[in-house]
């Protein structure tokens, strides 16, 4: 397993739509070890392919507390096929958006169809965290942040100061 690094917004890349993956062989296997790896050093609890720079539609997601034994989930190529009628407002963060949470109104519940670690389909019924949390990745597979559920202004004061630390970061690097 490898840690990938987990790109910051701004990024054009985060912005790319994903594409379908063909077939769960060993290599995606490896790349999604490799995410779940990831995420959880970073720490997060919901990681997109897109995120390390892969345009293909893989999420991981492990919403074990601390303390807790972990829970890994995989989905490829997830879709949601049926979204509950009422909204919640959640308050979300992202580790492409490091620091930053705020409140994002969904669909309380959706269910998901995906094809699982093995490549076998599934169907999954998500409530809560797990809802919210999927929602939030799949968001991730069309190239959308929750930055840009908020309004103009607040995503925009958002951008700025991410893409501002960067550049200091950059700056201090050089
Ligand atoms: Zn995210």
């Amino acid at each position: 397993m490898t840690l990938r690094e987990i790109l910051i917004a701004p990024d054009p890349r985060l912005k790319v739509k994903s594409e379908p993956v063909e077939r769960v062989d060993d290599a995606l296997r490896s790349l999604m070890d490799d995410m779940l790896e990831t995420m959880h050093e970073a720490p997060g609890i919901g990681l997109a392919a897109v995120q390390i720079g892969v345009a293909k539609q893989v999420i991981v997601m492990d919403l074990a507390k601390e303390g807790e034994a972990p829970e890994p989930r995989y989905f490829v190529n997830p879709e949601i096929i049926w979204e509950s009628e009422d909204f919640h407002h959640y308050e979300e963060g992202c580790l492409s958006l490091p620091e930053y949470y705020e409140e994002v109104e969904r669909p309380a519940e959706v269910k998901v169809r995906f094809l699982d670690y093995e490549g076998e389909i599934r169907e999954l019924h998500c409530t809560e965290m797990l809802a919210v949390c999927i929602q939030h990745e799949m968001d991730h597979l069309e190239g959308i942040l929750f930055v840009d559920h908020l309004t103009r202004l607040k995503r925009q004061m958002i951008l700025r100061k991410l893409s501002k630390a960067k550049k200091q970061q950059a700056a201090e690097l050089a």
